[in-house]
């Protein structure tokens, strides 16, 4: 059998056309699509403003900007995450703090982020892992009683609901950011969006997206004729293109339809699950809608015979590409020469001893994931206590 990867892109004729429509118009960046696939991400969220960018880094990145988070400050963010969750508040010059995760969910424990807060914390990232949302109700409170803006990190959590809300619609954040990395649900290949309902926000967003340059002639403090500009922030290049953004329209239109597909197969992985302990996979809490970009499941060290170094090993011999998701962040060199220690986190250190990633994508066949699983059963039969 060929190598089947834990996450791959799913694009159509559909996506091809919408790209080379664009290729041969008047605009390669900058044209009508980047608007039209703002709107139909806030049509679809609920959000009331969006603004694309180049990376889901970037988002976070211009999102922390807009919040005002700056040197002296400190963030609020999970430790098991990409490293971009985190570094865009070294970007600012602000020092991030880690909170521990649940453990069965992995989300950040809001209970944690409390014990984090004091005078200089200014932002909470919570990110949703592996598509399931965290508790934003509980740190939406927090937020709120300590003067804190929520940055969502919502790069995993594409279509998914926390209380009957769609991610993104902001009922419990100042803002929420994607990413369109090709492994994400909806891809531009780069790409990253915030979203929020503040029009204030939104402006300096905008702003902030291209070099801190605006023309809009209510916002200038002169005005020498039809081509003037003014910067009046330090901004960034971190613009979308147009073909990047008409990709990105054709691909929503399919997010419901990977969704269920995601969800497919994640309920015949629970269903295998369900009847072992020795391999568990994530919990779920009753009050959310996953969008299941991960699939984790945890080996337990005390019931098997093997590290999970070792059955990561086993999956990778048999072609089936699974992952680790994640390091947690302050381990990483960097991170440990700025000052951060090792073993910060309790529930965050167990998580990492035991996880591996499975494939999941729209594309998995149905013969793959049988595969999956006679491998996943050899190897369980091979190393059980
Ligand atoms: C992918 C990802 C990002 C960053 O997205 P890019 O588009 O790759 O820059 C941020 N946070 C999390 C949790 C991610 O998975």
């Amino acid at each position: 059998m060929r190598h089947i990867p834990y996450a791959a892109q799913n694009i159509d004729r559909a996506d091809v056309k919408a790209v080379q429509a664009v290729l041969n118009s008047a605009y390669l960046t900058q044209g009508p699509q980047v608007e039209q696939f703002e709107k139909a991400v806030c049509a679809y969220t609920g959000a009331k403003f969006a603004v694309a960018v180049n990376s889901g880094t970037s988002a976070l990145h211009i999102a922390c900007l807009a919040s005002g988070l700056r040197k002296g400050d400190e963030g609020i963010t999970a430790p098991i995450t990409f490293a971009a969750s985190a570094n865009a508040m070294l970007y600012c010059g602000a020092r991030p703090k880690f909170a521990d995760v649940q453990s069965d969910t992995v989300c950040i424990d809001p209970l944690e982020v409390e014990k984090q807060i004091n005078k200089k914390t200014k932002i909470i990232i919570p990110v949703h892992f592996a598509g399931h949302p965290c508790d934003l109700e509980e740190i939406h409170k927090l937020a709120k009683k300590n003067k804190m803006m929520v940055i969502e990190d919502a790069a995993h959590a594409f279509g998914a609901e926390y209380k009957g809300s769609k991610i993104g619609a902001g009922k419990y954040s100042d803002m929420t950011i994607l990413s369109f990395h090709a492994v994400k649900h909806v891809t531009t290949g780069e790409g990253g969006m915030v979203l929020t309902n503040n029009k204030e926000l939104f402006q300096k967003l905008i702003k902030l997206r291209t070099h801190g340059i605006t023309r809009d002639p209510k916002m200038l403090n002169n005005n020498h004729g039809a081509w003037y500009y003014e910067m009046s922030e330090l901004g960034y290049n971190y613009r979308l293109t147009d073909f990047q953004c008409a990709l990105g329209i054709s691909q929503l239109k399919k997010l419901p339809a990977f969704i269920e597909k995601r969800h497919e197969i994640v309920n015949r992985y629970n269903d295998f699950f369900g009847q072992i302990s020795c391999a568990q996979p994530l919990g779920v809490k009753s009050y959310i809608e996953h969008a299941y970009h991960l699939y984790v499941v945890r080996f337990k060290a005390d019931q098997l015979r093997a590290s999970r170094r070792i059955i990561f090993d086993e999956y990778r011999q048999a072609g089936i590409m699974v992952n680790v998701h994640y390091l947690p962040v302050y381990h990483h060199p960097y991170y440990r020469r700025i000052g951060y220690k090792k073993c910060i986190c309790a529930n965050a250190e167990k998580y990492y001893e035991e996880a591996i990633t499975l494939p999941l994508h729209p594309g998995l066949s149905k013969k793959e994931v049988d595969y999956i699983l006679l491998t996943t059963k050899a190897i369980l039969k091979k190393y059980k206590k």
